[in-house]
């Protein structure tokens, strides 16, 4: 029996796996191949992107910028954050209490082996950063914890 189930795990955490990466793929409008991602993007900005990976606190452009205007995809120009809802968190990451509803998507994220809610674009699927519920509670009690490098500041007119 035990032989028999640890012949079909591989097959079952197999078959998940396909169908993750399956859903990936289908749910975003603007679909690249690593390759055109690589050469269109800069390599940390490849890293946070396009392997969800994260900034060094303190390091990015927007940790400290309080101009008004919108924040865009750093992958597909999607505008996604307004700049009257950033604050400072002390984190040392660009924080928002609110992101453009339509155009921020949500994920379970246990790769450091507790759930955290990933944050990405719905439009080319772009990992930006988590979302926390210890953000200012006279808003909405959300912290959306973004890398820099993931975004890019329009300034308003
Ligand atoms: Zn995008």
């Amino acid at each position: 029996m035990l032989k028999k189930i640890l012949t079909i795990l591989p097959i079952i955490l197999l078959l998940s796996c396909q169908s993750n990466a399956q859903k990936n793929n289908t749910d975003v409008k603007i679909q690249k191949t690593d390759i055109q991602w690589k050469n269109e993007l800069s390599s940390i900005e490849y890293y946070v992107l396009r392997e969800s990976g994260t900034e060094r606190a303190f390091t990015g452009t927007y940790n400290k910028f309080y101009k008004d205007g919108l924040y865009h995809c750093n992958g597909c120009d999607t505008p996604l954050f307004k700049s009257k809802h950033k604050f400072d968190s002390g984190t040392g990451w660009p924080s928002f209490d609110t992101a453009i509803k339509e155009n921020v998507s949500y994920d379970s994220d246990i790769n450091i082996g507790y759930t955290r809610t990933e944050i990405h674009c719905t439009t080319c699927g772009g990992h930006l950063g988590h979302v926390f519920n210890d953000g200012p509670k006279e808003t909405t009690g959300k912290r959306y914890c973004v890398n820099s490098v993931s975004l890019i500041f329009y300034p308003t007119e």
